[in-house]
């Protein structure tokens, strides 16, 4: 299950803006459904490859942001409470003496927490003040507080050619995450069962036809893919199936590492490349 509690703070370290994040201590990958180019659908777990761009007009990775702490750091606190497991208060010596020369009374208009806290006491008192115990309870930061810091803008994947156009501005890291997610949607238009890519769907999906731009971008990803010090055998493959390269696809596949967990997917994949289909698959 996809589990948050309270927030993580960050700053762009461009302009020091504030925001906040959920912070997840859970997550869970399950998808309506799941693609070939990595894109899920109604995803229990959607953090967009963790991109978020500034009122500043930068974009920046989460893991890049300013890490300024939770947000919502539970305040640990010992209190004593009874065995009924209210909270007992410690009187002061002044006030008890005014609550045993029975005041209280003239105390009721004014401040009636007080009288609140007396008469418990007093009632605890009478029955049994031994009978309590230290226990730690964790209270949440002030909501208002939380509620002032604005959430991190998410951004959309069809922007993401933004940070492509001005790579040298931005880390390698954010660059490939903005390649991947401008590779999916460059791919929607040819998702076959998806619904929510595919806006007119009188119309057929068109065959799969690779624009320059699509394809100077795969390959740059496929270089990436290349260059990494764990390659995926499996992503590189399917990379080269969408570019159509076939015979590269296959001796990728044949160089992948089988396993329970790639194995359903590099079956799909053989299959599409043997039918020479660069279409993304639904897997
Ligand atoms: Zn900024």
């Amino acid at each position: 299950m996809t589990m948050t509690r309270g927030y993580r703070q960050i700053a762009c370290r461009n302009c020091l803006a504030r925001y906040k994040e959920p912070n997840y201590t859970s997550i869970n990958l399950t998808a309506a459904e799941r693609w070939s180019d990595g894109r899920r659908v109604r995803s229990l777990f959607d953090n967009g490859y963790g991109i978020r761009v500034c009122k500043c007009g930068k974009y920046y990775r989460l893991h890049e942001a300013i890490d300024m702490g939770l947000l919502t750091a539970p305040q640990i606190q010992e209190i004593e409470v009874d065995e009924q497991g209210d909270q007992v208060y410690h009187i002061p010596a002044f006030l008890l003496r005014q609550a045993d020369d029975s005041i209280m009374d003239s105390l009721k208009s004014d401040t009636k927490s007080i009288v609140k806290k007396i008469k418990s006491f007093i009632f605890k008192k009478n029955i049994e003040v031994k009978r309590t115990k230290k226990v730690i309870v964790q209270q949440p930061l002030n909501a208002e507080i939380v509620e002032k810091i604005p959430n991190a803008i998410v951004v959309r994947d069809s922007e993401m050619y933004e940070i492509i156009r001005d790579k040298e501005e931005y880390s390698d890291a954010l660059v490939l995450a903005a390649r991947e997610r401008y590779r999916m949607h460059l791919n929607d238009k040819y998702r076959e069962p998806i619904k929510d890519y595919c806006k007119d769907r009188s119309r057929p999906i068109p065959d799969y036809e690779i624009s320059d731009e699509h394809l100077a971008n795969t390959k740059e990803i496929l270089s990436s893919y290349f260059n990494s010090e764990n390659i995926d055998w499996v992503d590189l493959g399917d990379l080269y199936r969408e570019l159509g390269e076939f015979a590269k696809a296959l001796e990728c596949f044949e160089k992948a590492k089988r396993s329970e967990h790639n194995e359903a997917d590099l079956e799909k994949f053989l299959r599409a490349t043997n039918q020479k289909i660069s279409n993304p698959l639904p897997i």
